[in-house]
């Protein structure tokens, strides 16, 4: 009876560790939100999660990043740090909410890592003096972690930024000029890559750092959606000179050959299939998908992707 208790257990322990051991050498990225400026609730504000080997990070934080994670069961606790691609304010207006709301309620305990361009320190500083009403009344009143509170921002430049467990993060520069500077990031971990844009037109220096990578995440802007929204010609040409257009991003792809392009942070975000897929098509004949919230990539042996089911109708 105590063998084979003792055996099954042992069958127990295999039968869990196998998925676990699997699952370990993957990167899983989560698009929180693919939208950009326009608050609609089809597509959140520029978010997206990675884990790897045990390590939960976020790279930039736009509006929504804070329920998605929640969505997702994802204890906020657990995110090691943001990592912030440029200061647009679509990309960092969720971070007061993910800092403050997620130390009061879970509770975080430790502080948060902050990695972004120049000016991080400076918007992280201004945003614990425009919060330090709250900050001053939580701490006695519903005595949180102080630890919790603290943020510890490191202001970055190009080259790896994170490398810790096998995980490493390389932040490099893109085109999104005028605000400079603007990075994308390479996330390495156990022989699989993954690129993110960030924000830029045409980037030859994206083009370097994504060649042959696993999941190369782009930014797109759709000059239809701008029309059907009104825009005047030069407020359109303004926008999209400062992102690639589909039949741009298709070329990007196609020098960079990743295993899967993907696209997320939809400009503007009620472009449809039919304003990004076709165009794209022009110029890149590759795996291709169009991002939205929640959508899971997972990248181990082969490249899963599961979009979120849809309320049946
Ligand atoms: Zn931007
Ligand atoms: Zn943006």
């Amino acid at each position: 009876m105590k063998m084979l208790g003792g055996i099954l257990t042992f069958a127990l322990l295999i039968t869990a560790a196998i998925p676990a051991v699997a699952h370990a050498q993957d990167i899983k990225v989560t698009l929180l939100g693919t939208g950009s400026p326009p608050a609609v609730m089809t597509r959140f504000g520029p978010s997206i999660l990675v884990e790897a080997g045990g390590h939960t990070l976020l790279f930039d934080a736009g509006r929504g990043a804070l329920q998605r994670l929640n969505q997702l069961k994802v204890k906020w606790q657990d995110v090691r740090g943001v990592f912030f691609t440029h200061l647009h304010s679509d990309h960092v207006v969720g971070f007061p909410d993910l800092w403050l709301t997620g130390w009061l309620t879970p509770g975080r305990t430790d502080p948060l890592n902050v990695w972004g361009p120049r000016g991080t320190k400076h918007m992280m500083s201004h945003l614990e003096q425009a919060y330090e009403f709250d900050i001053r009344i939580r701490l006695y009143d519903d005595r949180p972690s102080p630890e919790g509170i603290v943020l510890l921002t490191e202001e970055i430049a190009e080259g790896v930024v994170y490398d810790k467990g096998g995980v490493k993060i390389t932040a490099f520069e893109v085109d999104h000029a005028p605000i400079k500077p603007a990075f994308g990031y390479r996330i390495d971990y156990a022989g699989r890559s993954v690129v993110l844009s960030g924000d830029t037109r045409v980037s030859e220096n994206l083009i370097r750092h994504a060649q042959g990578v696993d999941v190369l995440i782009h930014e797109v802007a759709a000059p239809e959606t701008f029309q059907r929204a009104g825009a005047t010609p030069e407020r359109t040409k303004s926008v999209i000179a400062h992102h690639v257009t589909p039949e741009q991003a298709g070329e990007v792809f196609s020098r960079t050959k990743p295993k899967l392009a993907v696209y997320s942070h939809i400009v503007l975000p009620s472009a449809t299939e039919q304003d990004l897929i076709p165009p794209t098509r022009k110029t890149y004949s590759g795996p291709l998908e169009l991002g939205e919230d929640l959508m899971v990539i997972e990248v181990g042996q082969s490249i899963q992707v599961r979009r979120p089911a849809r309320p049946s109708s």
